[in-house]
């Protein structure tokens, strides 16, 4: 069993994962039950039902927790159950949630169209910087609602002082460390409250099962497990233990993730198809000090702003062979997408514009395959674009 000063791959290997205590399995077993045997009435070995636990759930989530420094983790059936169960779980009608507006399209969504009909207002600042989100703090503020890196802008908001603006107000701060995954940032050892992941993403990290999860200290994860038992949005055994297989790469995945990012960022920005690079590894950056201080590297997320607006756009992601058109993002396997008519296609076109996602906009997940294969893919599908670009403007 692990120690608690074991380092990320070890607590990633071993944590919640000892051996199986009726069999030996090495490795957790996938606990495919509804319901447990009792020897008599509420005499059991801890498990009743498996919404309210199953041991395949109860191993993921002390792995998680161990990843994130929390003491208690949840986990659920999707990366938007872990979000709505925490909103419900700490807020009530007439409360108010301030969140930096470079947004996860789906949050957006949830807080617009669930939950404020619920009776919830939420601010979101357009700038991420804490002194914007202390301005939209009021009496009625209990929680402040942030992601960094940002999607799909990557902008780098510094956690630390956030949690001081948070607490100074009596507000909880959640951090939605998706795009990060705890190998690359902490947030709890940087002040948040509580975490928030699609485990979808890097933690599962090869796109095979959706999933979330939410970790922090047991007082506030308290009234998480109450939703996560009342309402019922749990993963079920197959899905945890795919994400715990997953979860035992995760550090050198995120090395490799970040490497190939770093490397295609750099060569990018001399395209000559290319007008921005938005990558917080890029000494411009102007979160790349913030980033240098509170990740470990800076991940496996480019965007991209390509010469020709929509069209090139367009053009650029259906020309690559490797880099698969698709939404979503941290798996092993290259993506690429375009935010305004995929993920962020639930926000409205003039929030849209405000927000900077202009139609020229590309987001890669770089994956871990060979990057000079990538880099060659990439090139290809520019010269494509640029091609195309060019022909449109003879012609006109
Ligand atoms: C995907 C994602 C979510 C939502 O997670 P699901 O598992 O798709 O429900 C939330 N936040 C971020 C940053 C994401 O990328």
């Amino acid at each position: 069993m692990p120690h608690s000063d074991d380092r990320f791959s070890t607590l990633a290997i071993h944590s919640g994962q000892g051996a199986d205590p009726a069999t030996g399995a090495t490795v957790v077993p996938i606990y495919a039950t509804s319901t447990y045997t009792q020897a008599a009435p509420g005499i059991h070995r801890g498990f009743e039902y498996s919404r309210t636990g199953n041991p395949t759930r109860t191993a993921l989530q002390e792995c998680l927790a161990a990843l994130e420094g929390a003491e208690a983790c949840a986990a659920f059936s999707s990366g938007l159950a872990a979000t709505s169960a925490t909103l419900s779980a700490h807020l009530k009608p007439g409360d108010e949630v301030v969140a930096a507006a470079d947004l996860y399209g789906g949050t957006y969504r949830l807080l617009e169209r669930v939950f404020k009909p619920w009776g919830l207002v939420t601010r979101y600042a357009d700038d991420a910087s804490p002194a914007a989100l202390a301005q939209l703090v009021g009496a009625k503020t209990r929680l402040l609602w942030v992601e960094t890196p940002t999607n799909p802008l990557l902008r780098i908001i510094d956690i630390a002082a956030v949690a001081e603006v948070a607490h100074r107000a009596g507000a909880l701060l959640v951090v939605d460390n998706t795009f990060a995954s705890p190998y690359l940032q902490q947030p709890l050892r940087l002040g948040a409250d509580l975490v928030v992941h699609s485990t979808t993403k890097y933690l599962g990290g090869h796109s095979d099962v959706v999933g979330g999860a939410v970790a922090g200290r047991r007082t506030l994860m308290e009234p998480i497990y109450f939703h996560q038992n009342a309402v019922g949005a749990v993963p079920g055994p197959f899905d945890a233990w795919l994400t715990l297989r997953g979860i035992k790469t995760l550090a050198v995945r995120m090395e490799r993730h970040s490497a190939n990012a770093e490397h295609l960022a750099a060569w990018l920005k001399l395209h000559d198809s290319v007008e921005r690079v938005y990558y917080p590894g890029l000494p411009e950056h102007s979160g790349h000090e913030i980033a240098r201080r509170q990740m470990r590297s800076f991940g496996g997320m480019i965007s991209v702003r390509v010469r020709g607006g929509r069209t090139a756009a367009l053009r650029f992601l259906t020309s690559t062979r490797l880099f698969s058109l698709a939404e979503s993002l941290g798996g092993v396997e290259s993506l690429i997408s375009h935010p305004a008519t995929m993920t962020h296609a639930s926000i409205p076109p003039d929030v849209r514009a405000q927000r900077g996602i202009d139609d020229g906009l590309v987001r890669l997940s770089v994956g871990i395959e060979d990057v000079a294969d990538l880099q060659a893919d990439l090139a290809a599908a520019l010269a494509a674009a640029a091609h195309r670009f060019n022909e449109t403007n003879k012609a006109a």
